[in-house]
């Protein structure tokens, strides 16, 4: 899966390098090979210096006592390979290698230990051969020296080690103890001996480093590893992304960063327990590692958060297909240990350059295609455009606007007439939101409406609204009703009916007259205090109206759970009534429903006379739209009201009447 080290190897980038070698799976193997690697660099050149000077003391003790080749042509090739492995070694010093040759140069550091520790040998072998008791003192010392250095500069690579004592140091002292010579024999047994406490001088060394480097490298990994699923976690992924960007900047190859979400774990977390959560995430883990191709990095950012990032990407299209991968992985049910559980995952994707050209940028947007995502059902992948940084940047605005006016000056009302079919005359009035913003311009309810709701504003800006139409209602003749939106933040507060009911007291409103509008999607957020909320309105005589009806599942659930005292017939269906025979059918069906039920029923967005003389027909009790008027400002409809109420045949004024 991810293995970042390939990716750094193909940019051959330093910076990528040196991270990877810091977010990158920290095994111990390899974690070990980098400190070995790292510490022989400071201590080759050392022990190469040594050995020099070593051979060189050992040549000019043996001047004179032994054959020319072996004080001068032997020392002068040992000599000249030592000092250029020094050079090499010094040359490198300073460099960081990437992580995947450091294994092979450690490997070929072994070779060259065992080629020249079988030099030494050999010429320390040849010396004793060829010098006299007297003056073949010298070759012990020579051994000794190599011995200690290698043993100094090489415990931190036990095999180099090993193979200087091995391939040097025991055959002389092997060739001094069969000498048959006293001093000799002495001489070997009591190297002899020194060789066997450095080996274990060495052997205790590595156990220590190694015992070192576990306990760095647990360290790391939690620094860097997501504990449950054993993926990089959101610091590592966001270090490697800010490498990536600084090492494509200029560059035209691309990448891509996909965020990942499952759609309602929450719920499936709080009924189930974290256990049950937790088991979840380490499935969808493995999954999604299982469909990562070798080149991706699968991180996770932190709950069902989890990040991709895609390599090599240069289209929409290649990228988009990868990601329909990601999120079919969630076709099959997760296994627990008593159930199954079947979950949909939403994915958002941003694009390297265009989607953001840093870290925190593509994270952000990758982050908006997946809200955008989620808001079209869930299940999806979404690709982060500018016309979402364009809505975005609308809803920051308008919520901005909307924390600014605290009291709303901007927000005005308008209210729409609704017509009674039995007598002909206006029987109620819905109130609805307007917002002509000084730079936004006008601005829809149903935008900005949601946006107060996200941000809580919904409460204090609902107050003030109700407040103004109840100002404007208490002033009209009659006993026209006022229809007003409630959205689902209210259906959850239990203070709304004492709200509600303070203000009409305020302006002695007979709260009678007043119709409460709820959408399905509001009662359901919770049904239970929507259900206490209701009982208390109703307690009072205010009616509660249905939404909608039509638009959303139009359970038939709501209306036994919940007494409604009438529905809203959905604009949408209305419209296609005189076009289908189906849509006509539904509506016939709807209005038999309510005739069973004692709902009363008004159809909204009633354009046409055909549609009114048919919904007048299969007996409708009331219609409200453009036919019958446009939402208008409180001066226009009190006149309206002045006019038709007294006396009926005024309502030929209403434009569906002329
Ligand atoms: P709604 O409650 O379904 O309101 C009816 C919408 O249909 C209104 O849109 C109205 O202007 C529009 N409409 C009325 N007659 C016709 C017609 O003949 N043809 C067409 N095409 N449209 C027609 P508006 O005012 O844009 O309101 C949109 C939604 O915003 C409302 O839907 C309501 O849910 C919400 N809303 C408006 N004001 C408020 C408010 O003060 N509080 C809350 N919570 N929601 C509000
Ligand atoms: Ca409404
Ligand atoms: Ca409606």
């Amino acid at each position: 899966m991810h293995r970042l080290g390939d990716d750094a190897a193909r940019t051959g980038d330093g910076a990528i390098s040196r991270l990877w070698s810091l977010t990158r799976r920290p095994d111990l193997r390899g974690a070990l090979a980098e400190v070995q690697f790292h510490r022989l660099s400071r201590q080759a050149p050392i022990l190469y210096a040594l050995l020099t000077i070593n051979t060189l003391l050992t040549a000019y003790a043996a001047k004179g006592h032994v054959p020319r080749i072996l004080w001068l042509h032997v020392p002068a090739l040992l000599v000249t390979i030592f000092v250029a492995r020094m050079m090499v070694w010094l040359s490198r010093l300073g460099q960081d290698a990437p992580a995947e040759r450091i294994g092979p140069q450690l490997r070929r550091t072994v070779l060259t230990a065992r080629a020249l520790s079988l030099m030494c040998g050999a010429w320390g072998l040849a010396l004793l051969e060829t010098s006299d008791a007297v003056h073949s003192q010298f070759v012990p010392m020579f051994i000794a020296m190599g011995s200690f250095a290698s043993a100094y500069c090489l415990s931190v690579l036990p095999a180099a080690a090993f193979s200087s004592i091995f391939l040097a140091t025991l055959p002389v002292c092997i060739a001094l103890i069969l000498s048959g010579e006293r001093t000799q024999i002495a001489i070997g047994l009591d190297f002899l001996i020194i060789a066997m406490l450095i080996l274990r001088l060495i052997g205790d060394q590595f156990g220590q480093l190694v015992k070192e480097v576990a306990a760095q490298t647990r360290t790391r990994r939690l620094a860097y590893y997501d504990q449950l699923t054993g993926l990089p976690n959101r610091r590592a992924f966001i270090e490697l992304l800010d490498a990536r960007v600084e090492a494509r900047r200029g560059d035209r190859a691309g990448f891509a960063v996909a965020m990942f979400d499952l759609d309602g774990f929450k719920p499936i977390n709080d009924s189930y327990g974290h256990a049950a959560g937790d088991q979840i995430l380490a499935q969808l883990a493995r999954r999604l590692s299982l469909l990562a191709e070798p080149s991706h990095v699968v991180a996770r950012l932190g709950g069902d958060e989890f990040a991709i990032l895609l390599h090599d990407i240069t289209e929409e299209a290649a990228a988009r297909a990868i990601c329909e991968r990601f999120v079919r992985a969630l076709d099959a049910p997760f296994q627990l240990a008593r159930s199954q559980i079947r979950l949909s995952g939403s994915l958002g994707l941003a694009l390297h350059p265009h989607g953001g050209n840093s870290a925190s940028e593509l994270i952000a947007r990758a982050d908006q295609a997946l809200y955008r995502a989620k808001a079209l059902s869930g299940g999806q992948v979404a690709l982060f455009s500018p016309a979402m940084e364009e809505a975005l940047r609308r809803q920051i605005a308008i919520e901005q606007a909307l924390r600014d006016i605290g009291n709303p000056p901007d927000i005005r009302i308008v209210f729409q007439p609704i017509l009674g079919l039995s007598g002909k005359r206006i029987v109620a009035v819905e109130a609805l939101a307007r917002w002509n913003h000084p730079e936004l311009g006008p601005l829809n309810p149903a935008e900005f409406i949601q946006i107060a709701e996200q941000t809580g504003i919904i409460v204090s800006l609902t107050e003030a609204l109700f407040e103004r139409a109840i100002a404007e209602a208490a002033c009209w003749s009659g006993d026209v009703h006022l229809s007003f939106n409630l959205s689902a933040v209210q259906l959850r507060s239990a203070s709304t009916p004492a709200t509600l009911m303070a203000v009409m007291d305020r302006y002695g409103f007979d709260p009678r007259r007043l119709e409460i509008e709820v959408t399905e999607t509001a009662v359901l957020t919770d049904l239970e205090a929507a259900r206490q909320i209701f009982d208390a309105l109703r307690a009072r005589g205010i009616r509660i109206v249905l939404d909608d009806f039509g638009a959303g599942y139009a359970s038939i659930f709501y209306l036994k759970e919940i007494m409604f005292d009438a529905i809203k017939i959905d604009g949408d269906l209305v419209a296609s009534i005189t076009a289908t025979h189906r849509s006509r059918a539904l509506l016939e069906g709807i209005l038999q429903l309510c005739a069973a039920t004692g709902l009363e029923a008004t159809a909204e967005k009633v354009e046409t006379k055909d549609q009114l003389a048919l919904l007048d027909r299969l007996g409708c009790s009331r219609v409200q739209g453009y036919l019958i008027g446009r939402p208008m400002d409180s001066d226009a409809i009190g006149r309206i009201l002045a006019e038709t109420i007294p006396s009926t045949d005024r309502i030929a004024r209403l434009p569906f009447f002329r």
